[in-house]
């Protein structure tokens, strides 16, 4: 498969009163054609933050990408213009947001706006042209009566119908990467089961490769193929979807698993990790999780750990992994 998306040493800084906050510290990851991946991570993580720079939309100030690369089919659009972006956005990589009433705009019904956007990227089309194009891809993310939703004003659909109506915008220009940031936090269960299903359908008949922003491991389970789980602004663990469930290598990535709710049994008292995420910057050496983590050893607050590798297409960035650590403890097993 062709690498689509590729990021490599990503640093997005914040520069506050409080000093400079490396949101996003040096990340690496790369996202291939039709592929879905998740990113994971509680907020302050830096999850939406890769998000948005990779959209070119990072509030500039206080933010600003600081060093790397974002590479679309081989371009670093890192260095785009906001001019050059504008044509980007939307065109090449698209991106749907967590709350679809604060995108939208209520004073505009949903065929002008459709059509709007349709008309940024081709404005040749007709407005009958525009129209056309946009009830064909109502249809496709599965909005009934295309035709009489688009004289409605977005406040007259359900929160599930808005969620369809941006999946449709974004999908107006055949993005090559379409990226979902929370889709589907502020639904309701079932509503989010259809929205997850919807995206895996597109993804399948159009090829879109998707990523997917989520606080929820669940989420992810059911959605993707490959995830990557973010704190405190690095990447700490890389696998395919079935070998993080399995095999978990990295304790913020088996804490996260302990906390995704069952619903089968609609447990109430979830597990959820101690403590909070740090700010990123804070800790200048050790693991950024030391604070948190059960299994915390001298080392891991006196050198940092690397992104390991723990599998063939497995990282985990702790020093469990380590190679020289799993022998001395296998010793120390053995001496006692
Ligand atoms: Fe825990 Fe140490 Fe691994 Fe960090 S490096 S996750 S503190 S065991
Ligand atoms: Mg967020």
């Amino acid at each position: 498969r062709k690498k689509l998306l590729e990021i490599k040493g990503l640093q997005t800084t914040f520069f506050t009163d409080d000093g400079q906050i490396p949101a996003v510290d040096n990340i690496d990851f790369s996202v291939y054609e039709g592929e879905i991946v998740g990113i994971v991570g509680e907020s302050g993580s830096g999850k939406s933050v890769t998000s948005l720079s990779i959209m070119g939309l990072i509030p500039s100030p206080p933010g600003k990408i600081t060093g790397g690369e974002i590479l679309l089919d081989g371009k670093n659009i890192a260095a785009y213009t906001d001019k050059q972006m504008q044509k980007v956005r939307g065109k090449d990589v698209a991106m749907i947001f967590q709350e679809p009433m604060t995108s939208l705009n209520p004073l505009f019904t949903i065929g002008d706006q459709l059509k709007e956007a349709i008309l940024i990227h081709s404005p040749k089309w007709s407005k009958k042209e525009a129209l056309a194009r946009a009830v064909e891809i109502m249809k496709l993310v599965g909005l009934p009566r295309a035709e009489a939703l688009l004289k409605d004003y977005p406040h007259q659909l359900s929160g599930g119908m808005r969620q369809r109506v941006m999946i449709a915008m974004a999908l107006l220009c055949n993005p090559k990467v379409l990226i979902a940031d929370e889709p589907t936090t502020a639904l309701d269960v079932t509503i989010q089961a259809q929205i997850l299903q919807l995206m895996k359908d597109l993804n399948h008949r159009l090829n879109t490769a998707v990523l997917l922003i989520t606080h929820d491991l669940g989420v992810v389970a059911e959605t993707c193929e490959r995830v990557i789980v973010m704190y405190a602004g690095q990447i700490v663990e890389e696998a395919p979807i079935a070998e993080i469930f399995a095999e978990p290598k990295h304790p913020y990535t088996q804490g996260l698993i302990k906390s995704v709710p069952d619903m089968r049994y609609k447990k109430d008292n979830l597990y959820s990790i101690p403590g909070t995420v740090p700010k990123p910057g804070s800790i200048k050496v050790g693991c950024r999780f030391a604070a948190r983590c059960e299994y915390a050893m001298e080392r891991c607050t006196q050198e940092t750990p690397p992104l390991y590798e723990a599998g063939e297409q497995h990282k985990s960035r702790c020093f469990l992994q380590d190679e020289q650590e799993v022998k001395q403890r296998v010793e120390r097993f053995i001496e006692s």
